[in-house]
C-alpha cells in the first residue's frame, strides 16, 4: 500500500448542500498523481470541538498528509486555526508580515483591511505561513509523520495555493523518500479517451495482456468522455510494465485517445488549429452557445475562434445561415442535411476555414421513435469538405448539451489529425 492521505472539510454548507465538495475531487486527484491515496474524507460542521474532535483522530491514523479545506476566514464560523491549535496542544501566535500582506491583498483592490481579519495573522506555533492568494492564508505544520495542510474553503485560492506551495513541498518529500524505500510510492498514468462507453472500454481492456496482482487499470467517466486510469507501484519494473499496457492501451484505441497529459478537448482543437493556421466558426442548435464558450474557455482562443451563431429556431437557421427552407421541411432541422447546410453557412458568413454544427434532441420532451432524445448531429467543414456524424447521447438535458459540445471538438480534432498536415 502507499501512503495515504485524510481530508477535513469544514463548511455547514457543504452539509446543506449549498456548496458542492468540489475541493474534494481536486485534493483527490492531485494527490493521487503524486501516488498518495486518500483513505479516509470527512465534511463537518462548524463547530470547534467536533473539528478538533476529527484533527484528533486523523492524526492518530497517522496519515502522511491531511488536508484542511475552509475555516479561515475572518468570521465567527471560521475555527480552523483554533481547532488546529488545540488539537496539536500548540498555542496560536501572530505573524506580523502575515497581517501585512493580508493588508496589502486587500489595499490591491481598493478596500481597507477590517479589524475582524487581525485574527487570520494567528497561526500555530512552529507552522509556516501560506500566503493569501485571496484574502485567507493558510498554513502547514509538521506532527509526527504527517504533514497537516489547512488551506481557504474557496476553490481557486485553495487550488493556487496547493500547486504552488503544497506540491511543491510533498515532491521533494517523496523525492527523499524515495531514497529511502522505493516500494511506497506509486505511479499513475491516465489515458483520456471520447467516443467509446465505459463497458465498451472495459471489454476492451480485459483483452490486454496485463497480469500484475500490484497493479491496476481502471476507468471513469465524465462528459468529455472516459479516462483509462492505469495504477503501478513506481519500480523500474513496474513502470516498464505500465509503459507496455500503456502501448497496448493506445494501439486498441486508436484516434479515440485524446490526451495523456491533462490537455483538454479545448485546448487540443485550439492547438492544432493555431498549429495549421486555421480558424473556426460554429453553429449551434441544440448547445445553444456552449460549443462557443468552451472555445473561449481557453485563453488566446482569438487566434482561431472568430464567433458563431445560436441558431435556434428555424428561421435563423434559414435567413442566417441560408440552410434551405425545404431541406429543413422535408427532413427536419434534427437531420444530416441541416447539420452539414449549418456548417457551410457559417464558413461562408464569417469566412473561416473550419466550422462546427451541432443540432439535436436534447430532451426531456421532443423525442419521437424516429429522432429519439439525445440524437445528436455534428457538422463539420474543414477546408471545404463538410462531413456530419449521428450520434446517440446518454443522460438528461444538460448533460446531453454538454456531451454535444465535446463530442463536436472532438470531431474536429480527430479531422484536423487526420486531413491537415501538422503545421
Ligand atoms: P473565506 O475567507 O473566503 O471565508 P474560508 O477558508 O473561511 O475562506 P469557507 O468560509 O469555509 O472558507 O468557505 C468559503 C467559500 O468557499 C464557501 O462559501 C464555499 O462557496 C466555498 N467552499 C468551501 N468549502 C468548499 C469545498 N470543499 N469545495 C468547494 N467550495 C468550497
Ligand atoms: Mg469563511
Amino acid at each position: 500500500m502507499g501512503d495515504s492521505a485524510e481530508m477535513i472539510f469544514s463548511g455547514d454548507e457543504l452539509l446543506r448542500g449549498d456548496t458542492t465538495n468540489t475541493n474534494q475531487l481536486y485534493l483527490g486527484e492531485r494527490l493521487l498523481d503524486l501516488g498518495i491515496f486518500t483513505t479516509r474524507a470527512l465534511s463537518v460542521t462548524d463547530d470547534l470541538e467536533t473539528m478538533v474532535a476529527v484533527v484528533r483522530d486523523s492524526l492518530a491514523r497517522r496519515p502522511v498528509v491531511l488536508v484542511l479545506s475552509g475555516g479561515l476566514g475572518p468570521t465567527e464560523d471560521d475555527l480552523t486555526r483554533e481547532a488546529v491549535a488545540e488539537a496539536l496542544g500548540r498555542p496560536l501566535e501572530h505573524h506580523d508580515e502575515l497581517l501585512e500582506q493580508i493588508r496589502a491583498r486587500f489595499a490591491s483592490r481598493g478596500f481597507v483591511m477590517g479589524d475582524s481579519n487581525r485574527k487570520q495573522a494567528l497561526i500555530p506555533r512552529g507552522s509556516s505561513a501560506i500566503p493569501p492568494t485571496g484574502t485567507a492564508p493558510g498554513f502547514y505544520v509538521q506532527h509526527d509523520r504527517t504533514l497537516l495542510v489547512a488551506l481557504p474553503g474557496v476553490a481557486w485560492e485553495l487550488r493556487q495555493m496547493w500547486e504552488e506551495t503544497v506540491e511543491p513541498l510533498l515532491k521533494v518529500r517523496r523525492a527523499r523518500q524515495a531514497i529511502e524505500s522505493v516500494s511506497n510510492a506509486q505511479v499513475v498514468r491516465r489515458i483520456r479517451t471520447f467516443g467509446i462507453g465505459e463497458s465498451a472500454l472495459a471489454e476492451i481492456l480485459a483483452d490486454l495482456d496485463w497480469h500484475d496482482p500490484e497493479a491496476t487499470i481502471g476507468t471513469r467517466a465524465h462528459l468529455d468522455g472516459v479516462t483509462v486510469i492505469l495504477r503501478g507501484p513506481a519500480s523500474t519494473e513496474a513502470k516498464r510494465k505500465l509503459d507496455s499496457v500503456q502501448q497496448q492501451v493506445l494501439a486498441a484505441l486508436g484516434d479515440r485517445v485524446y490526451g495523456d497529459n491533462g490537455e483538454e478537448l479545448p485546448e487540443i482543437a485550439g492547438r492544432l488549429l493555431r498549429a495549421a493556421g486555421l480558424t473556426v466558426a460554429v453553429a449551434e442548435s441544440c448547445t445553444g452557445g456552449l460549443l462557443g464558450k468552451k472555445f473561449t474557455d481557453v485563453a488566446g482562443s482569438s487566434d482561431y475562434f472568430l464567433g458563431g451563431v445560436t441558431a435556434y429556431d428555424d428561421r435563423v437557421k434559414t435567413q442566417v445561415l441560408d440552410v434551405p427552407a425545404d431541406v429543413l421541411a422535408e427532413k427536419g432541422a434534427v437531420s444530416e442535411e441541416v447539420a452539414a447546410a449549418m456548417a457551410e453557412g457559417v464558413t461562408r458568413l464569417l469566412g473561416t476555414d473550419c466550422a462546427l454544427s451541432t443540432t439535436g434532441v436534447a430532451g426531456p420532451a421532443g423525442g419521437t421513435e424516429a429522432k429519439p432524445v439525445g440524437l445528436v448531429y455534428i457538422g463539420s467543414v474543414v477546408k471545404g469538405v463538410t462531413l456530419v456524424e449521428q450520434i446517440r447521447l446518454p443522460g438528461q438535458r444538460d448533460q446531453v448539451r454538454e456531451r454535444a459540445a465535446y463530442a463536436a471538438l472532438d470531431l474536429l480534432r480527430r479531422r484536423l489529425r487526420r486531413e491537415v498536415p501538422a503545421g
